[in-house]
């Protein structure tokens, strides 16, 4: 490290947004300090890219180790800024930072409205994603998966929870659902094939002969469907489950008898053009579709909790056409931007994209931060050290047991000796209580 003035920004949040952008920062010459919830570092790269992409999950994990051992970045994990937090959002605010980047991903769970959602048997895909990739407190709570598991939302998450209960649990049957039609789904086909070999196309092919008609109404053509599917061939099938699609359906109600669920009430929908969109609309018939767990796939919303400005499932920023506008987070009462307050990734628009985009996100929200500093004066390296070293000592007086680099270092070095004693690709602690205690010994 030089001694050169600098600025001193925290970045909140040290999933890919916030590990991009402290890397965009620090190239920027600027000190960062990179607050984090979890123990280790990358947020859903971590903890919520399928539990057995290793090559992936290896790969971002040796560039995150690349940024974290960058001196211009201080990791401070296992510290929560939020409401109830070691820290508040209004508690960051007066400790003079230059800068605070909020890149706190996703948290909250998106409701839908539908009755029985709450039941024991529902659950929501972060939560259960969390669960089975090991992200305490998820981790140390059963998440019981039944024998028919129907799952509402046709993204790419519903491919991982399809592949989760396909090969990873006693499931025999898996019923996709989705509110419009097979030409709207929203998963990627490289992703489908992780979970071909459940994929049952006799029932696909039942499925499309009786949405058939309503297809056919909304100038779509069933045949192309069949087509593609006939380029596939048979799977073999190596899964101990079914996958089954069941389009046109909007969840009404969570069907319980006895606290037990029993299955999912749909309508049925029709499909109608709006401009150049395709929507749903409903029949007032209804069905049941029987299931003993219903996961909800439907994309998660910002964590109201943390403190910063927020509406409808986002964190408020400032609005206008003025393209920094959109990564400063608002002061509501003023109807102006939080002055050097901003956000990035997936606290800025929740569920959007793969890993790519919100590194993309990230490295453009630190543009706007960066001309932002520009207007800043700097600081002698010394003085943002010692302010760094202050921040430290206020969490610890409040109770904090912070984790920096060097110890998640000693934990993945525990963990990696644990799995190959156990002869398997991969171990993780189960709780924050065990990761400590590894840490410490
Ligand atoms: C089930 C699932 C599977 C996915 N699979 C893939 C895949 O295969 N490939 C791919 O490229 N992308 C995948 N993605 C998308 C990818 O994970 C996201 O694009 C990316 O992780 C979003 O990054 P982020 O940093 O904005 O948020 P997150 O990854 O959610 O990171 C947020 C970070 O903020 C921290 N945090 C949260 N709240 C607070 C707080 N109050 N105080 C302090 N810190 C806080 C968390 O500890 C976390 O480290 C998947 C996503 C999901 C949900």
């Amino acid at each position: 490290m030089t001694d050169e003035p600098v600025h001193l920004v925290a970045v909140i949040g040290a999933g890919p947004a916030g590990l991009f952008a402290a890397r965009a920062l620090a190239a920027t010459g600027a000190r960062v300090v990179l607050l984090n919830r979890d123990v280790k570092p990358g947020g859903l790269a971590e903890y919520g890219i399928f539990l057995n992409k290793y090559k992936m999950k290896g790969g971002l994990r040796r560039q995150f180790q690349k940024i974290l051992t960058d001196p211009r970045i201080t990791y401070l994990g296992h510290v929560t800024i939020a409401n109830k937090g070691d820290l508040t959002v209004q508690d960051l605010a007066g400790m003079g930072f230059d800068a605070l980047v909020y890149a706190i991903g996703a948290q909250g769970t998106k409701y839908l409205g539908v009755e029985g959602e709450r039941l024991p048997g529902v659950y929501h895909a972060k939560d259960l994603v969390y669960h089975y990739n090991r992200l305490p407190p998820f981790s140390e709570r059963p998440f019981p998966m039944g024998r028919r598991v129907a799952i509402v939302g046709v993204g790419n998450v519903m491919v991982d929870i399809a592949n989760y209960c396909a090969h990873f649990t006693d499931c025999e049957e898996i019923i996709a659902i989705a509110r419009r039609g097979p030409f709207e789904k929203a998963y990627d086909d490289r992703e489908f094939e992780d979970v071909e070999d459940a994929f049952d196309h006799a029932l696909y092919r039942e499925e499309i002969a009786r949405i058939r008609p309503r297809l056919v109404a909304a100038g779509q053509d069933p045949d192309e469907l069949l087509a593609a599917l006939a380029t596939k061939p048979e799977p073999l099938p190596r899964a101990r489950a079914r996958l089954r699609f069941r389009f046109l359906a909007s969840p009404k109600r969570v069907r319980a008898e006895g606290g037990r669920v029993v299955g999912l009430e749909v309508e049925e929908n029709r499909l109608e053009r709006k401009g150049d969109r395709i929507v749903a609309a409903g029949t007032g018939e209804l069905s049941v579709i029987p299931a003993d767990t219903v996961v909800f796939a439907v994309g998660d919303r910002v964590d109201e909790a943390a403190g910063l400005p927020y509406k409808d499932g986002l964190y408020l920023t400032v609005p206008g056409e003025d393209p920094a506008a959109a990564y400063q987070v608002l002061d509501p009462a003023a109807g102006t931007a939080q002055s050097g307050v901003f956000v990035v990734g997936w606290a800025r628009r929740a569920s959007d994209g793969v890993v790519g985009r919100a590194r993309l996100d990230a490295e453009t929200g630190i543009k706007h931060v960066a001309s932002y500093l520009a207007s800043l004066p700097k600081r002698p390296a010394a003085q943002a050290e010692q302010a760094v070293e202050s921040l430290r000592r206020t969490l610890a007086e409040r109770g904090a047991a912070v984790v920096d680099y060097d110890a998640v270092q000693r934990l993945e070095a525990a963990e990696k000796a644990r799995a190959a004693a156990d002869n398997v690709e991969e171990f993780k602690f189960r709780s924050d209580r065990e990761m400590l205690d590894a840490i410490r010994s």
